[in-house]
């Protein structure tokens, strides 16, 4: 950090002063906003449209680590993850309301920069800030986050609609947040033993990237409406494949062929997970924090999708409730939950 960076106590401005300091670049865009910050509620409109809330707690030293997460790309972070739920449903968000809870050690500066990555997300995805709360906390920093959004009724895709025989597909690839991690997770420790250590990261940029800084599938969204494909099941991947594929075949009353060989898995994080000794399929069923979209689709759908780069087809739903991952040799392994639980 450099030297003759301004430090701002919170208590030098006070709760009010400080909540406009950190929401007066916010603008409304939104038709939908009636009022924003500044009442006691955000009043918003959303006319005939369903209304789609998803909220999502972030707490330091359970969801995040400061010593790597930089406070600008934890803002980032907080509201995709957020937002990644509301595509999920195959809706658009629209509004987010962020809450804070902060220790003394937190200068105004410093949530500042949490607030600018906040500002970030919500310009590049379009969604307006209406409110949130402030309050301090005894230890560390807490960031809740609501997201609403809004579709028609009948384009809302849930966890319980696949069907035998639906198309299992998976965006873009997986893995890359969790061995970003182990990296992270090993030049901390490394830091931890030489402080002037200074580490080149620079063939690990993807996956630091997809863990630190992670997109929502925004863009899926809007292909799948251009295609005119109403997904039979949607979620997005948050705790891991092999986790997320079973609450959707769960929900479903089915179960699932997945074929190891389709799964996307990005070279470098096939070469990160070589040099981990991990299995680069298990980093990818049981990582998590991909926030890629995987959905099933009616057979029917197939040439739609099938030319394009960023869906790939991974299994099909089955009658059958067994959940298997048919192996790179033919075998039938079957598929147990390992993914992410925060209570393990
Ligand atoms: P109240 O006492 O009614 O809870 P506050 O003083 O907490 O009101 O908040 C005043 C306004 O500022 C409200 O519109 C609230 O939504 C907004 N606000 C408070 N804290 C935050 C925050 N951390 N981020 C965004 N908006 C906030
Ligand atoms: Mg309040």
């Amino acid at each position: 950090m450099k030297k003759n960076k301004k430090i701002t106590e919170i208590s030098e401005l006070g709760e009010f002063k400080f909540i406009e300091k950190i929401t007066n670049s916010f603008e409304i865009k939104k038709s939908e906003t009636i009022m924003g910050i500044g009442d006691d509620s955000a009043v918003l409109n959303f006319n005939s449209n369903d209304v789609i809330i998803s909220n999502d707690i972030l707490i330091e030293g359970i969801h995040f680590d400061l010593t790597y997460n930089p406070l600008k790309h934890l803002g980032y972070k907080a509201v995709i993850v957020n937002l990644s739920d509301i595509y999920a449903m195959n809706a658009q968000p629209s509004h987010i309301i962020l809450s804070i809870g902060l220790s003394n050690r937190f200068s105004v500066e410093a949530i500042q920069e949490l607030y600018d990555g906040v500002l970030q997300a919500c310009k590049n995805y379009s969604v307006d800030l209406v409110g949130g709360d402030t309050s301090s906390s005894k230890k560390g920093l807490i960031i809740s986050v609501t997201a609403i959004g809004s579709t028609k009724r009948k384009k809302i895709t849930y966890r319980n609609n696949a069907k035998p025989n639906d198309l299992i597909v998976v965006s873009g690839d997986l893995g890359g947040a969790y061995m970003g991690l182990q990296i992270l997770e090993r030049e901390k420790s490394v830091f931890i033993v030489n402080p002037n250590s200074k580490p080149d990261l620079s063939n690990y940029s993807y996956s630091i990237q997809r863990f630190l800084k992670p997109e929502a599938r925004k863009d899926i969204i809007k292909l799948l409406d251009e295609l005119n494909i109403f997904p039979t099941s949607m979620i997005d991947i948050s705790d891991g494949l092999s986790s997320d594929l079973i609450h959707i075949a769960k929900n479903s009353k089915a179960g699932f062929n997945l074929f190891e060989d389709k799964i996307p898995i990005d070279e470098e994080v096939k070469r990160i997970s070589e040099e981990f000794k991990i299995n680069s399929t298990t980093a990818a069923l049981n990582g998590g924090e991909d926030y890629e979209l995987l959905f099933t689709i009616n057979q029917k759908d197939y040439e739609k999708i099938k030319k394009i780069k960023d869906l790939s087809i991974i299994g099909h739903i089955t009658k059958s409730r067994d959940r298997y991952l048919i192996n790179k040799i033919g075998q039938k392994i079957e598929l147990n939950s390992q993914g992410w639980d925060t209570f393990k």
